[in-house]
């Protein structure tokens, strides 16, 4: 088998989390790099919803300017039925940062991994990891397999799960993931008769008794629309289904009126959700970062910018860690990890709290329980 060559730090996974990780890295200390992603970012991708306070971020990781040039849409509002059957407006000119952006996902994660490799990082697309083995004397062998090619080897000091809420990589190295919920989002995306009328820069956010909606117009002029709920309750009601889920959107209030004379573009797809953290994100030659090491429920606008920041911290740990030994700083990224989760659930519990119009409905009664059961 073919090996390529060695690295400092292999971080499997080229998403948000993994390339700002990389980028950090890149920029930032002296450490090499290499990125294995599994696509080439050709699907769509689900999470759109940024705040302007990644904006700095993305200055930190020079990506700033090709941010800007590459035209994602500005959203202006956030409009919310919760709680009642009111439409509740936040306009972006009160927020501190001012106006957030509804991300073309796909170029949004392409761009950032373009950038990687503009900074001397190796990226590898359309790669799998089959298997990896820990050598004698510390380190790691990766057996790569590139989609087209043949398979290869990659040596790293140090190895990086960043594949997202699954964590693929630091379960199998035996972390346990500790899970909230089984919250699903099935999503569309609709298209639109350019002519056909006006689309606000604004999401939607919209409760029923079965889960909640959100739906927003992307750069491109589709709607993408999701639908929430725990796994149980769309098996149930068959929800992944296009003719029930459709069925569901047609009792809502105003998300229905947005998805009118929309064509509906391919299949839904059905993403897991959940809340969850790992019970050790740092082990021997190993950590995980993003989604991977803790993934927050949607509703809580901590999805992208929390990995990125993850990811961020992270490399400037690891680099202490892997330059001067010293663990303190991946210490506080494990704690800081662990601190934002409980944090993060109380804020949860008073988000979906505000609703109490269907308490006797199994999703709202998970969530507005007193105790959070973790599983
Ligand atoms: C329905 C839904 C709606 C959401 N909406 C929003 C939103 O509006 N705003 C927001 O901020 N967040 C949102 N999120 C959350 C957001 O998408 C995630 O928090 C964010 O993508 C996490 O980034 P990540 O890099 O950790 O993981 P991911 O974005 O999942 O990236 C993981 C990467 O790893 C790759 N990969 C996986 N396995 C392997 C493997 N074995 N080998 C190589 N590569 C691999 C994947 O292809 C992917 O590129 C939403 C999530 C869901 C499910």
């Amino acid at each position: 088998m073919k090996r390529v060559q060695e690295v400092d730090v292999a971080i499997l996974g080229g998403g948000p989390a993994g390339t700002s990780l990389a980028l950090t890295l890149c920029l930032y200390s002296n450490l090499t790099v290499a990125v294995i992603e599994k696509t080439k970012y050709e699907t769509a991708r689900v999470g759109e919803n940024v705040s302007a306070s990644l904006l700095p971020l993305l200055d930190y990781l020079q990506v700033k300017e090709s941010f800007l040039a590459d035209g994602h849409k500005p959203v202006y509002n956030s409009s919310a039925l919760w709680g009642n059957a009111f439409l509740n407006s936040r306009p972006s000119l009160f927020s501190q940062f001012g106006e957030g952006y509804l991300l073309d996902r796909r170029q949004f994660d392409r761009m950032l991994a373009e950038g990687v490799s503009h900074r001397g990082g190796i990226l590898f697309l359309q790669t799998k990891c089959q298997e990896g083995e820990l050598l004698e004397g510390g380190g790691w062998r990766l057996f790569l397999s590139h989609a087209s090619g043949e398979p290869f080897s990659l040596d790293s000091h140090y190895l990086v799960d960043a594949t997202g809420r699954q964590s693929r990589a630091a379960k199998r190295l035996g972390a346990k993931s500790i899970v909230c919920d089984s919250l699903v989002g099935i999503t569309a995306f609709l298209s639109f008769d350019a002519t056909y009328r006006p689309q606000p820069e604004e999401i939607l956010v919209e409760s029923v008794p079965e889960g909640w909606w959100y739906s927003a117009y992307l750069p491109d002029g589709t709607l993408s629309v999701a639908f929430m709920t725990d796994i149980d309750i769309m098996r149930q009601q068959q929800l992944h289904k296009a003719s029930s889920w459709s069925r569901l959107l047609s009792k809502t209030n105003q998300t229905y009126q947005r998805t009118r004379g929309g064509t509906r573009i391919g299949l839904l797809a059905v993403k897991p959700a959940h809340s969850h953290i790992l019970d050790r994100a740092v082990g021997d030659n190993w950590m995980a970062v993003g989604d991977a090491a803790t993934a927050f429920d949607p509703l809580s606008s901590m999805g992208i910018g929390y990995a990125m920041t993850s990811g961020s911290h992270a490399a400037v740990a690891l680099n202490e860690y892997l330059t001067r030994h010293d663990r303190a700083l991946l210490d506080q990224y494990q704690n800081g990890l662990e601190r934002h989760f409980e944090t993060y659930l109380k804020l949860r519990h008073l988000h979906y709290d505000l609703e109490r119009r269907w308490l006797d409905a199994p999703f709202w009664q998970r969530r507005t329980a007193n105790s959070v059961v973790l599983r």
